[in-house]
């Protein structure tokens, strides 16, 4: 059933493949091929690939390869189809979880899974840690968040980004890893900040007629967050 010929930022069939995309990630934790995504909204594969293509040059999912519908899909946040340093165990199901960001926030988005377990190494030493993420409070845990990239730059290699949106056990893990690969200093955040950040980010994806958010135009949400200066663009 198609409710979108009203919607005014994407036609038929891209929202179709777009939903169908998210449907089939949230359901089964992997990523829909052309033709699972042709039977789900009735037009040929070739009609999917080219679909994909403009919802990859929309930034509403990440192709791999150079974007033009033939190669698999990366990323349709905040689901991934390959490891960026997470895995979040539903009841049924197993995903992997792009960052911190987009790992905590997939109990938020999936009504049938209101809390999930997060897991994840320190990349600074190794440690493992997990949370049991749900959606009525912050789980517990004193480790930080790190995020490398600026809000203005997240886009310019998406899964770079998301790659280096981690977890670890303290400031001093934080430090040591930023000395051992010479990369610059991001945000640290505590985790009540990245779940209350993770919270409501994704509302809506699962449906048709879904406008996404860029995240440098999303003050309010980061500053509701409890985020502050010039990398989240405030
Ligand atoms: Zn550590
Ligand atoms: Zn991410």
């Amino acid at each position: 059933m198609t409710t979108n010929e009203s919607g005014p930022h994407r036609s038929r069939p891209d929202e179709d493949v777009r939903v169908a995309v998210y449907a089939g990630f949230a359901r089964t934790g992997r990523a829909p091929g052309a033709g699972e995504l042709a039977g789900a909204t009735g037009v040929t594969p070739g009609e999917v690939r080219r679909a994909l293509a403009r919802l990859h040059a929309a930034r509403a999912l990440v192709l791999d390869g150079d974007g033009d519908g033939d190669g698999a899909i990366v990323m349709a946040h905040p689901f991934s189809s390959v490891p960026l340093g997470f895995s979040v165990m539903g009841r049924e199901t197993l995903w992997w979880g792009g960052c911190a960001w987009d790992a905590f926030a997939v109990p938020h988005l999936l009504e049938d899974e209101p809390e999930v377990l997060v897991a994840t190494r320190c990349p600074g030493c190794g440690a493992p840690h997990a949370w049991s993420v749900g959606r009525a409070a912050p789980p517990p845990g004193d480790q930080v968040a790190h995020f490398l990239v600026p809000v203005a730059h997240m886009w310019d290699d998406v899964v770079r980004t998301c790659s280096h949106q981690r977890l670890f056990c303290s400031a001093g893990c934080v430090d040591g890893w930023l000395a051992r690969t010479g990369l610059p200093r991001g945000y640290v955040m505590d985790v009540p900040t990245l779940w209350r950040l993770a919270r409501g980010w994704y509302d809506g994806r699962l449906a048709h007629g879904y406008t996404r958010r860029e995240p440098a135009g999303a003050a309010a949400h980061f500053a509701g967050a409890g985020l502050d200066g010039p990398f989240w663009g405030l």
